[in-house]
């Protein structure tokens, strides 16, 4: 029997000199490996054995009475194992003694060091066969991931919670094309050794709190909680494809893997574990079916959604460096005197297989991949250059307005990157208006607070967009400097009929007065409105009634007609060439 390593053992021994002659008999018994910590009492070991750690306890006992300290032990620590000692052979006492827990019952008239030993090392070679045993019940031994039991467990865990959070969850089922024909070709060793390079690759496609496991052979799953869409599943799924496409090298040489994958999603797949593990794998077996190499939902309409989605994403991809998307600008009139005091900047792609595609359509996809970085340092240098611009030659001097995505904003160098803009460009920084939603702010306030007032104070104004969708409590805005709010265009439709949205846009108007902020209406299409609102004393006014967003060289066209014909009339008879909007 080996001798065990670093052993620590705790004694409980309320006789001082009895403790000292057993710890002597210990040293003797491990000389060169053994800590020994003792304690009087068994409240005493208690608290040892919960704060420290410790690989076996000597317990002295003096009677039936103190049972109660082995069992207070046990519940307390239940995987350090326990030897019981008492003093006369009494054969009773000691069947309670190990039906309390104790691992061992050891009488003390007959303890010699021969028993003690070999009473110590049978304990813990015990023990950890046990946590072996617990081990391999739930984790692979080959991977070290869980294994299908420890799956399903936490499969159960998170649907639970899933079903309280109303949430969204994916099960993800994994296979490995041909995979057989590597283990009958290179043996089980370099299988295995394959397989861990295999789990290493796709646990870093997923986060942390993600369930990946082995459950069996060559299938991995995984649970993806807490997803918006399904279509995060689909991102998951296109990077494992992704990372598994890369050579893998064995014995010196490259060697290359396909995979299938299948997605059921909770709750639209199904509600219960067994019923979406089925159909995650119904959906990899469509996978492979479909050709391999790629991944599946069991639903098919998510399929046609996601196939969508991924030829956008590399079409967009490409949008950039292609130069395919284009700036329109919507102008903002001043409400009293209705001449025209700025423009919104507003994205648009040239998809050369449809002509202009609107915001709405991408923004999201842009946001997911995290393109939208790039795009918006773009947005917002071609609209502060154009800004410029219409400035130099006269034009006139319109304040700028650019929307800033929750990606963007978050950026660390969210700040050093406008504030570089701003100065390459040559624009006077009091004309930019950066849009922000309430989201944004909410999520971390301190944070934003901070990136809001850098900007404050070199002169960039920031307005809330949308404003009424989101959480619309004017209150946490105080602590913000906001120049303006946007009262969104859903309240406009009905206004000024003497329903509810008039109390509301009222309301709105009139709290963002009082914390000294600007009122914008969007969505402006007709005169009643237009009356509606500058009789109640909104601010700015933009909408499709002046003009729909329009081309830089429309815009032009446009101030120079408006001007010809008089402020208020020209807006409606001129059609800016916008084929996204509207
Ligand atoms: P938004 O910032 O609230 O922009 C106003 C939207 O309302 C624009 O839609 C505009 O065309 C539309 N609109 C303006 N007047 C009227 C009207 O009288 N009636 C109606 N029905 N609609 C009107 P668009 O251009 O499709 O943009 C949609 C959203 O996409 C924007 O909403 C904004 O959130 C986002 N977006 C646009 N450009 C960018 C950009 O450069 N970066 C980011 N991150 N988001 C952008
Ligand atoms: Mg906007
Ligand atoms: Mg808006």
């Amino acid at each position: 029997m080996a001798t065990p390593s670093g052993l620590r053992i705790l004694l409980v021994e309320k006789d001082i000199a009895a403790a000292d002659r057993l710890t002597a008999t210990l040293k003797d018994i491990f000389p060169d490996c053994l800590t020994v910590n003792s304690v009087q009492w068994s409240g005493d070991a208690l608290r040892f054995v919960q704060s420290e750690t410790c690989s076996v306890v000597l317990m002295s006992l003096g009677g039936p009475r103190e049972i109660d300290g082995v069992v207070a032990l046990k519940a307390a620590a239940p995987g350090v194992p326990l030897i019981a000692i008492i003093a006369e052979d009494d054969e009773s006492f000691a069947l309670s003694v190990l039906k309390a827990g104790a691992q061992d019952c050891l009488y003390a008239c007959q303890m010699g060091p021969q028993l003690l030993s070999r009473s110590i090392r049978y304990t813990l070679e015990r023990a950890h066969a046990q946590e072996q045993i617990a081990y391999l019940a739930q984790y692979d031994a080959v991977t070290g991931l869980p294994n299908r039991v420890l799956f399903r467990d936490r499969l159960e865990h998170a649907l639970a919670q899933a079903q309280r959070k109303r949430a969204r969850i994916a099960v993800v089922s994994i296979d490995l094309d041909h995979f057989k024909s590597v283990n009958d070709l290179l043996g089980h060793e370099i299988a295995d050794r394959l397989l861990c390079d295999i789990a290493e690759r796709i646990k870093g496609q997923i986060r942390r709190g993600d369930t990946l496991a082995r459950m069996g052979g060559d299938e991995f799953m995984i649970i993806l909680e807490d997803i918006r869409d399904f279509s995060d599943a689909a991102n998951v799924a296109q990077k494992i494809l992704d990372v598994m496409a890369r050579a893998f090298v064995i014995q010196g040489e490259e060697m290359f893997l396909t995979t299938s994958i299948g997605i059921a999603s909770y709750p639209a797949s199904g509600i219960e574990s067994t019923q979406l593990i089925k159909n995650a794998d119904a959906a990899l077996y469509a996978a492979k079916r479909s050709g391999r190499g790629c991944y599946r939902f069991y639903d098919p309409t998510m399929n046609e959604y996601a196939d969508e989605r991924l030829k956008t994403l590399t079409r967009l991809r490409h949008a950039i460096s292609r130069e395919e998307f284009v700036l329109h600008y919507q102008p903002v009139v001043d409400a009293r005197s209705q001449s025209v005091i700025g423009f919104e900047a507003l994205l648009r792609w040239n998809d050369p297989k449809r002509g202009l595609v609107s915001p709405g359509e991408f923004v999201g996809l842009l946001e997911d991949t995290g393109l939208i970085i790039e795009v918006g340092n773009w947005v917002l240098r071609t609209a502060c250059e154009q800004q410029k611009l219409w400035k130099e030659i006269g034009l006139g001097s319109f304040k700028m307005a650019v929307n800033v995505s929750a990606r963007q904003f978050r950026q660390r160098d969210f700040v050093g990157t406008v504030a570089l803009i701003v100065q390459d460009t040559g624009m006077d920084p009091h004309d930019l208006q950066l849009e922000i939603t309430e989201s944004l702010l909410i999520d971390n306030m301190t944070a934003a607070a901070a990136k809001l007032r850098a900007l404050h104070t070199i002169g960039v104004r920031f307005s809330i967009d949308d404003f009424g969708t989101g959480y619309s409590s004017l209150n946490y805005l105080k602590r913000f400097p906001l120049y303006a709010i946007k009262v969104d265009r859903s309240f406009m439709e009905n206004i000024s009929e003497g329903r509810d949205e008039d109390a509301i846009v009222n309301a709105i108007i009139s709290l963002g007065h009082s914390l000294r902020m600007k009122v914008v209406a969007e969505g402006v299409e007709t005169e009643a409105q237009i009356r509606f609102l500058a009789e109640n004393g909104c601010d700015c006014l933009q909408g499709y009634y002046y003009a729909t967003p329009m081309a830089a060289a429309d815009v032009e066209k446009w101030l120079q007609n408006r001007t010809a014909e008089g402020d208020k009339s020209a807006g409606l008879r001129f059609l800016g060439r916008d084929a996204a909007a509207g």
